[in-house]
């Protein structure tokens, strides 16, 4: 697997580089926003399979560097943070950051989220298209699902699983392959109470106690984004449920 290890702290890059090879990755490495962006641009032959962005860096600000990324690449991005604060990792996962971890990090949580991210990313890659002239612009972050897979409408939201598109009343809203796999779970039984731990199992595979805050993240950024904060209702001490507004 490689990794582009984006950290400006020599000190911090290398103890982690060394980590990470003990750990069968190949890594990548870049000082600053702009060399990780290079690294991302000149590695078709051999492209990374996950990117471990650290926010502080010294030429441009972590949460650009991450939209940049995403425009141009389907990597995906793991946030390294000493911004513990909520309102920032809604901000990064809202770009389109894939998971974050807060510095001070444990290398074992590090680890275990970089495999699911890249577990989870592997599981997603859609077929290689079998069109002649192969490379057209490569539509990031989208799947191949069933195409025949039906529209699923709760309310004044629509999800199309085929294409991966949410529209609340017509308008589209942007969601993250997270956030989308977390919405398409709870719509496909309005109503019905899901589990945390079942949510975490199914949406991020793993059963890894840490996600749990992750979970509450993405339901607060799906919430804001759909702009319909009741739809989502928390059932405390237990999990979540969609919650269909009354029809008429
Ligand atoms: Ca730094």
């Amino acid at each position: 697997m490689r990794l582009l290890l984006v950290e400006d702290d020599d000190h911090v890059a290398t103890a982690l580089s060394a980590v990470l090879a003990r750990h069968g990755f190949e890594v990548g490495m870049a000082h600053s926003g702009q060399e990780a962006l290079q690294e991302l641009l000149h590695s078709e032959l051999a492209p990374f399979d996950v990117v471990l962005l650290d926010l502080g860096l010294p030429d441009q600000d972590g949460f650009e560097v991450c939209g940049r990324i995403r425009k141009l690449t389907g990597t995906p991005v793991i946030m390294v943070t000493a911004r513990s604060d909520v309102r920032s990792r809604i901000h990064g996962l809202n770009l389109g950051a894939d998971d974050y971890v807060v510095k001070p990090y444990d290398t074992g949580e590090l680890l275990a989220r970089v495999h699911a991210v890249a577990r989870r990313t592997a599981a997603a890659e859609p077929e290689p298209a079998a069109g002649p002239g192969g490379a057209g612009p490569a539509a990031a972050g989208e799947r191949a699902d069933d195409p025949a897979a039906p529209l699923v409408v709760v309310g004044p939201v629509t999800l199309e699983p085929h294409s991966r598109r949410v529209s609340v009343g017509g308008a589209e809203v942007q969601l993250t392959r997270k956030e989308f796999d977390l919405l398409a779970l709870l719509a496909a039984r309005p109503g019905v109470v899901f589990r945390r731990e079942q949510i975490i199992s199914e949406v991020w595979r793993s059963s890894w106690e840490g996600t749990g805050r992750t979970l509450e993240v993405h339901i607060a950024s799906l919430r804001s984004k759909l702009g319909l904060p009741a739809l989502i209702e928390t059932v405390r001490g237990v999990g979540y449920r969609l919650v269909p507004p009354p029809a008429g």
